[in-house]
Formats: structure tokens, sequence, C-alpha cells
């Protein structure tokens, strides 16, 4: 597969053309960025670990028969992936409260939720990505029908049930995570971007260290070390 012209630079990933129209290939990156690009920086490998991470996840949510864009991993930082519009919702799911959902609604941080709750979220940097309604959704049409935004919940929970036990089975507790979602070229609804610690929050079982992004946006250090971490568990390698 031929890399061709770069089509989109984002915070963590460069998106380029190929030789085949249907297909694109995403270049995962050292940088990393929080609080809506206010903090940045960037950590040697990191790139790597979010590719292999997602490549193993999308491999796993294929198994359990969910849709995703997910082609190949071409080499350390770049995968093969179909090529989608991207749905601007960005969908939250949350098993255990904290960050945002602590902050904006006192809920204890650390309190298992009673049920997962799914929100939906602006894919907008400009605006500082704020919470939608279904009722927003389809006033920005950000989809075209009430029954996209049902499916995107529905897709969202079944991620939630293949991922939170599989965790579970390596010792991290799944917190919370975002998901995005796109339409391929016949108009399916698939799972796109990445799955890693960029935008999962994991929670060690044992010891409740937090093995994710929040170690940057927190300032706590040893990022890489704990991507591998999270890694090498899901590879049965620890
Ligand atoms: P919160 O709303 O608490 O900040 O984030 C909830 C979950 O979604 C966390 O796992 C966080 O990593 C992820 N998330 C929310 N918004 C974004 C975003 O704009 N970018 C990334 N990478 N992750 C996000």
């Amino acid at each position: 597969m031929e890399k061709r012209e770069l089509l989109y630079e984002g915070k963590a990933k460069r998106l380029f053309l190929t030789d085949d129209e249907n297909l694109v290939i995403s270049e995962f990156k050292d940088d990393l960025t929080a609080f809506n690009g206010e903090k940045k920086s960037s950590e040697a490998g990191k790139g790597a670990l979010n590719n292999k991470i997602s490549t193993e996840l999308f491999k796993l949510l294929e198994a359990n028969g969910i849709p995703t864009h997910f082609v190949e991993m071409m080499d350390d930082n770049h995968m093969l992936h179909k090529k989608v519009d991207v749905i601007l919702i960005e969908v939250i799911v949350r098993n255990i409260a904290t960050g945002s959902l602590s902050r904006n609604l006192g809920i204890e941080d650390g309190k298992v939720l009673p049920f997962t709750l799914v929100e939906f979220d602006y894919k907008n940097d400009d605006l500082g990505d704020p919470k939608l309604n279904d009722q927003h959704c389809l006033i920005l049409e950000l989809v075209e029908h009430q029954d996209e935004l049902d499916k995107l919940r529905r897709m969202a929970r079944e991620v939630n049930d293949v991922l939170k036990p599989y965790f579970a089975k390596i010792g991290l507790n799944l917190v919370d995570f975002k998901l995005e979602f796109g339409k391929d070229s016949s108009g399916n609804i698939i799972l796109v971007d990445e799955i890693s610690p960029d935008n999962c929050r994991f929670w060690d079982i044992e010891s409740g260290e937090k093995m994710d992004k929040d170690r940057f946006r927190q300032g706590l250090g040893g990022l890489t070390v704990a991507y591998e971490q999270v890694l090498n568990r899901i590879l049965g390698k620890n």
C-alpha cells in the first residue's frame, strides 16, 4: 500500500491518502495534548504503543462482531484502515465516576456507577467539546435520524460489554473511554479512531494506579511505562 499525500493532521495522528480511494493510513504521533490543547508534550514511543494497543483491541472487537475501520497494522507507527465520513460526536462510556463527570456533577471520584453511562460530546475543539443531547445532535445535523443516535449508544454498550470483562481479566478496571464512529462507503456505521490509554482510563484493580493519559494530565510521570504495561498485559507478557 502506497502512502500518499497528507489529508489531515490531528493532535495525536496524521492521516494519509493511499493508492486505494477506500483506504487511508494513520500515523500515530508521540505528541500528547490535554485540556483542549493547552498542555502539550511528547513522549518517545507513545505513538507506537497506542498503535499496537489499538490494533489488538480492534481485532478483539471485530472477533466479537463489532465492525471497525481497522484493516492492518503496517509498522510500529502506521495503521491501515477504511476511509470513512467521521460522525462529529464523541461517545463517552463510563463505568466509574471520575474526570469531568465528577467535576461537573459532584459525583464522588471512584464511585462505581449503578449502570453504564453513555454520553455524547460535540467533537469541536473551537467550542471545547461541549455536552450534547439527542436534540442538539439532530439540530446540528451530526446524524440524519434518531435511529443513528440509538445505534451509536447500542454499539458503545456492546464495546463496553466486550472490553470491560476483558480488561478485568488482565487486572485493569475500565473506568471510562471515548469512542468515535464513522460511515463507510456503503453508509454503515463503524467504530473508528483508536482505542488506547490516550482515550480510555484504566486503573489497576489491585493498586488503583492510573495506567492512562491521566498520568500526563495530572503530571504523575511514567506515562510510557504505564502504556507499555497495558500492552504487555494485553499480549499476556506481564
Ligand atoms: P472526561 O470527560 O472525564 O474528561 O473523559 C472521559 C473519557 O473520555 C476519558 O477516558 C478520556 O480519556 C476520554 N475523552 C474525552 N474527551 C476526549 C478527547 O477529546 N480526547 C481524548 N483523547 N479522549 C477524550
